[in-house]
């Protein structure tokens, strides 16, 4: 989509704090931390909420989740970490384009 926010930064029209990019994946730090370490996990393919997925998002889904304990490791946070995805007006969500929350403490 051409005016979201988060398909910018994943077509690298604007510019991020890389964590981890692969084909389908991008991890950034968050531009507004509310912990020591927090980063997101994005879909490269625009899905605006997790209200918006389905059986069909499986796979996509699975690739994000599955990423997360490795960059967790890699930033710091292998002691433990907690991960978030606001969903929607009522669950906070700011960006309209899914995104994990993966934030904690280094120890
Ligand atoms: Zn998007
Ligand atoms: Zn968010």
């Amino acid at each position: 989509m051409s005016d979201c926010l988060f398909c910018k930064i994943a077509a690298g029209e604007i510019p991020c704090d890389k964590v981890y990019e692969d084909d389908d994946v991008l991890a950034f730090h968050d531009i507004r931390p509310i912990a020591p370490v927090h980063f997101l996990l994005i879909p490269k393919q625009h899905v605006a909420s997790l209200s918006d997925c389905g059986p069909e998002h499986e796979a996509m889904l699975g690739r994000l989740l599955a990423r997360v304990p490795q960059l967790a490791r890699e930033q710091g946070l292998a002691a433990g970490f907690k991960t978030g995805i606001n969903t929607g007006r009522a669950g906070g969500q700011e960006v309209y384009h899914l995104h994990i929350h993966v934030f904690g403490h280094k120890v």
